[in-house]
């Protein structure tokens, strides 16, 4: 069951107690409903991938209630600054590196080094974000393909029974997505236009450059994002049923024997589990490849069926071959 929550004092602790607790919050901002969960939480963000029945991982917005708490967990620069200024709360969202103690969990930005952060204005959205007092990564409320929801009525119609509640503040305003600015790299890069016009944007830091969003299928975005990692360094193999000499272990269930080095995505075969492990998973097999003398990645079969296409679509792309 799905709770229905009112923008009352009352209602709105309960929902910041739910987003704590590791729950999925559906509440609207200025743009359009968000399926909200603690940003931190790995586990808690890969039931928002589920719950949207998303094929793939891609990188999730996280919502702050104040600039200051934003720029604590990407680096800012002095246009970013400039523009957090002129335009939060709003629908502006920024990509930025990531901090070097960014407590955000890697899943939240689909194990890019950047996060895109933002700080809306609506006056239910910021309550809840003040109450629960951390990083909201919410993308729209709604099953992927989907329309994106613009009343909780919407909302329940696709995530029904899937969350834990919506808080009813309303239809939204601007029915429009955020704008998203890259700001990470050398030229400020448009990857979605939205609620912020690129004239808004260019009277306040000068051009902007049309970039392509990072979609499933891309390994890399544009040439500006080259830092943003998208795959592991070392070649992955799928499916695997033995371990060779020079493999690193990623093991799903009971782990294959003979492995030097392996890691655990879910012994109990959980998939929201597994994918809440994944990115760390792989960073951690990168850093450890060079002192186990590890040449590629075995990965044990995961089921291709909820999150574990998710799973597969990223082990996949990695094992794909380069483009770089
Ligand atoms: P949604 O949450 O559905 O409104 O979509 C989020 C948008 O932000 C998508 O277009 C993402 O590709 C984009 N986005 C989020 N994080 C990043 C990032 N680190 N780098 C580039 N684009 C991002
Ligand atoms: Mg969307």
């Amino acid at each position: 069951m799905t709770e229905i929550l009112h923008p009352t004092g009352r209602d709105i602790a309960h929902a910041a107690a739910l987003l704590a607790a590791g729950e999925l919050v559906a509440f609207g901002t200025e743009t359009v409903y968000g399926l909200g969960a603690d940003a931190r939480n790995a586990q808690a963000v890969a039931k928002i991938y589920a719950a949207k029945g998303r094929p793939s991982f891609n990188p999730l917005i996280c919502h702050y209630a104040r600039a200051a708490a934003a720029f604590e967990h990407v680096v800012p620069n002095a246009m970013a600054e400039k523009l957090a200024a002129k335009f939060w709360p709003g629908p502006l969202t920024l990509v930025l590196p990531r901090a070097e103690n960014c407590p955000v969990s890697l899943l939240a930005g689909a194990g890019l080094e950047t996060l895109a952060v933002r700080v809306p204005a609506h006056p239910v959205a910021l309550q809840l974000l003040q109450a629960f007092g951390g990083p909201v990564a919410a993308p729209s409320a709604n099953r992927s393909g989907g329309i994106s929801p613009t009343t909780a009525a919407h909302v329940l119609a696709g995530l029904g029974g899937k969350i834990a509640a919506v808080i009813d503040s309303g239809p939204c305003d601007v029915g429009l997505e955020s704008t998203v600015l890259d700001l990470s790299g050398p030229t400020p890069t448009l990857l979605r236009p939205g609620g912020v016009s690129v004239e808004a944007l260019e009277a306040v830091i000068g051009p902007v450059q049309m970039g392509a969003p990072i979609t499933a299928g891309h390994t890399l975005a544009s040439p500006g994002m080259l830092a943003s990692h998208y795959a592991p360094n070392l070649p992955v193999r799928l499916n695997a049923a033995t371990v060779a000499e020079d493999e690193a272990l990623l093991a799903f269930g009971p782990p294959l024997p003979g492995a030097k080095f392996q890691i655990q995505l879910s012994e109990g075969k959980n998939l929201t589990e597994a994918a809440a492990k994944l990115f760390e998973a792989l960073h951690e097999l990168d850093a450890q490849a060079p002192k186990f003398g590890l040449a590629r990645i075995a990965v044990m079969p995961i089921p291709n069926t909820g999150l574990g296409r998710a799973i597969n679509d990223r082990l996949g792309r990695a094992a794909a071959p380069r483009d770089f």
